[in-house]
């Protein structure tokens, strides 16, 4: 997992100013927008690496530098508990470790466990880990049965309802009116979902959705305590703001109050939780509702090579639906690095091998083992993965970075070191890094830790990797801070405690594709992506399979120089070659037809594409020369108001071709082919394959399918009868 961006320290005294503008140094112009403009409604619209986190954890740092924005009264949310954590490391690397930043549960969670005496009396409930449990017994409660996969959406059907705040008995009509795929009859989920908030009421427990709507329901009904919160809290900052839920953006909304300092940063080719019932509408719809705010966009990607890069874009450009209208291609600033390397596997224990070797040897070449991850699609893909590693002796990590303070092995380290400060006075030890660095060992020998890590994996060898983690904690303090005392570090282990600021843990992180969102590593291994993972057997309705697309986006977006893509054919040694490579990656790997290229790329396939491409800059106007955002501009390679050079007679040929195509097919006229990519043909007149191929907008598919019509008409002729067909 990426390390927190260090940030010298200032001396004590500094000129605030002076260290407010030194925040914005790290920044480009557009993120300089964001991390400046600290009043009034901000929305940043930008895609994977572009510095969008960076840019929000800046203008946080510099309100707070400058005097602008006092700590406490900034409230910083996010959506998983290792983006929090990772956004605390920053900010407080930043000099704004005062600052809140947690996720939307957490943060209503806190209140509500502050409030609740009050609000409601008595102890707040049990919150209830595992829903699914529940969800069974009140199945059978109702007398109905229900299989795993049919408990999975069950469970899926009752957390949708509930963040859309869908009571039992609204939920069948709801559920049709948003065109739900329920897994059974929707008044049998309806009488489940009933029974089962009945049953957490009698055992007095709540779930996960319940503390968003409990929160929610105190603050609309409790001016006073709406008050108490809304006079700490002034200023917002939401990150993945894509992926908010209606329950979510409500409890924002009571939050705010009737106030507008919100800045909310987020890329709608990333949502990959509207199954949960989330919507990127808020993201897309801010200046509908917020018709003052700030628009930033951002293109330049700083992540991840030009060759990952490549692929995320040829990802995207396949993509449909509402978010891929918004999508913004990316544009790497980094150096050219390796080609993403596909591999084939017989089957999934070869391919857990082969990656785990492909770690060793990443490793070997110096890239730290902290700086891999292996990514999957579903968690029960995560144990041949752990069984590989340890068999080749390498590292890993489950856990995220978020709860290492209150693992049991570092609770005893630290109960340790505070009295080994204790018993050491106030006596500074020798100013050197080793000094330091060997006191704390000997500490922790005294718990049991050894220089040398423990033979095999497991929970073992996790503790011992917490505690070496802690190691070079101290180490690094040392070299930071020369003079430093034990008392000195067990105080800043006690702030870093207090932030949930965990050091890095050496490792390869093994992680969900959804945890994995907003993180990077050097090395990234997108691993089991077959025809039924990826997209996953279960989505069955287009926009359940382009939110698997777009998971895979965020997978491959992940990575900042290596990536390998993986699938093995079958599940065990032996068995049948039933499986296929995904097809997302059609068109996209080698030896799967030809990619369209896109505008300005070389016509190759990533593979090729690979090579050592060069930095390219982002795409310009050809009319006016400004930067290209819009997916719609950046098919037109121009500005939508710059003038054009379209032959208008062949464009209303097009068009009309384009009618009676739709009509024969019963499709939309979009679906042929959208104006945008018309007007793009008249513009560019194509004159054979090739070139019409490189026009945004024209995929294999439509190639074949339309290609000959398009390039007769272009050349003047009359169109084929349909040749082609449907496929
Ligand atoms: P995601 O969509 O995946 O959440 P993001 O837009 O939030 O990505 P960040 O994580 O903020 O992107 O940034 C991606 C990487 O690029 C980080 O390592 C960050 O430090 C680096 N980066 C961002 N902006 C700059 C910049 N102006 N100069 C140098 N590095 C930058
Ligand atoms: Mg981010």
């Amino acid at each position: 997992m990426t390390a927190a961006t260090h940030f010298p320290s200032f001396p004590a005294g500094a000129e605030a100013a002076e260290s407010a503008d030194a925040v914005l140094l790290g920044l480009d112009p557009e993120q300089r927008e964001v991390a400046t403009t600290l009043r009034g409604p901000v929305c940043v619209l930008a895609g994977a690496g572009t510095g969008k986190t960076r840019a929000i954890t800046h203008r946080i740092a510099y309100g707070v530098r400058s005097g602008q924005l006092m700590p406490a009264s900034v409230l910083a949310v996010t959506f998983t508990n290792r983006a929090a954590g990772e956004m605390r490391g920053r900010l407080r690397s930043l000099g704004a470790g005062g600052v809140q930043a947690r996720t939307f549960h957490s943060a209503a969670l806190r209140q509500l466990q502050y409030f609740w005496p009050r609000a409601i009396g008595g102890d707040l409930p049990r919150l209830l880990e595992r829903k699914v449990q529940l969800v069974a017994e009140a199945g059978a409660r109702c007398g109905l049965r229900l299989d795993r996969g049919e408990l999975r959406d069950v469970t899926g059907e009752i957390e949708w309802a509930k963040v859309t705040q869908t009571v039992p008995s609204d939920y069948p009509a709801a559920a049709l009116k948003a065109g739900r795929e329920a897994p059974r009859d929707m008044a049998e989920i309806a009488q489940i979902y009933a029974t089962y908030e009945q049953l957490k009421r009698d055992r007095a427990m709540i779930d996960f959705e319940d503390v968003l709507l409990l929160t929610v329901g105190i603050l609309q009904d409790r001016h006073d305590i709406a008050e108490q919160i809304r006079s700490q809290y002034q200023h917002f900052v939401v990150d993945e703001y894509q992926d908010v839920s209606p329950l979510q953006q409500r409890l924002l909304e009571l939050w705010l109050g009737d106030r507008d300092s919100l800045c909310v940063v987020g890329d709608a080719s990333q949502t990959i939780y509207s199954f949960t019932g989330a919507t990127p509408d808020h993201l897309l719809d801010f200046r509908t509702r917020y018709p003052n705010a700030t628009l930033v966009k951002l293109v330049r990607d700083y992540r991840s090579t030009p060759q990952v890069v490549h692929l995320a874009n040829g990802l995207l450009a396949q993509a449909r639906g509402r978010a891929a209208e918004h999508r913004l291609e990316l544009v790497s600033q980094r150096e050219p690095g390796p080609a993403p390397v596909y591999a084939e596997y017989a089957d999934e224990p070869a391919e857990a091998e082969g990656v785990a070797a492909r770690i060793r040897q990443l490793i070997s070449a110096g890239v730290p083992a902290g700086e891999i991850a292996v990514l999957y699609r579903i968690n029960a893909q995560s144990e041949v993965y752990e069984q590989a590693l340890a068999d080749a002796g390498v590292p890993y990590q489950l856990r995220g970075a978020e709860r290492f303070f209150e693992r049991a092995e570092v609770q005893k380290a630290l109960l340790a070191l505070r009295g080994a400060a204790r018993s050491g006075g106030n006596d500074p030890l020798l100013d050197d890094v080793v000094e330091l660095g060997s006191q704390v060992r000997a500490v922790l020998s005294s718990t049991g830790w050894t220089a040398e890590p423990p033979a095999g994996s497991g929970a073992v060898r996790d503790q011992w990797e917490s505690l070496a983690a802690l190691v070079r904690l101290a180490e690094d303090f040392a070299r930071a801070r020369p003079g430093a005392t034990l008392a000195d570090l067990a105080i800043e282990l006690e702030e870093r405690r207090a932030a949930q600021h965990a050091p890095t843990v050496q490792g390869v992180t093994l992680a969900s594709l959804h945890a994995a969102k907003g993180l990077e590593w050097d090395a990234v291994f997108l691993v089991g992506l077959t025809d039924g993972m990826v997209p996953i057997t279960y989505a069955k309705t287009d926009e359940q399979i382009e939110e698997e697309r777009r998971l895979l986006y965020v997978g491959v977006t992940r990575a900042r120089h290596h990536l390998t893509l993986s699938w093995g054919l079958s599940r065990s040694p032996g068995g049948r070659a039933t499986r296929r490579p995904s097809r997302f990656l059609n068109g996209l790997r080698p030896g799967s037809g030809a990619l369209a290229p896109r505008a300005g790329a070389p016509a190759t396939g990533p593979v090729a594409a690979g090579r050592g491409r060069a930095r390219r800059s982002p795409a310009r106007c050809r009319v006016c020369g400004r930067t290209l955002t819009e997916a719609g501009e950046l098919k037109l390679l121009r500005c939508e108001d710059c003038p054009s050079d379209m032959d208008e007679g062949l464009y209303e040929r097009l068009r009309e071709w384009r009618a009676a195509r739709a009509k024969e097919q019963g499709l939309p006229a979009y679906c042929v082919f959208t104006d945008k990519t018309l007007m793009a043909i008249a513009e560019a007149a194509p004159g054979e394959d090739g070139e019409l191929a490189s026009i945004p907008g024209v995929g294999v598919r439509k190639l074949d399918r339309y290609g000959a019509d398009v390039l007769a008409i272009c050349a003047g002729q009359e169109p084929g009868d349909g040749a082609g067909g449907d496929a």
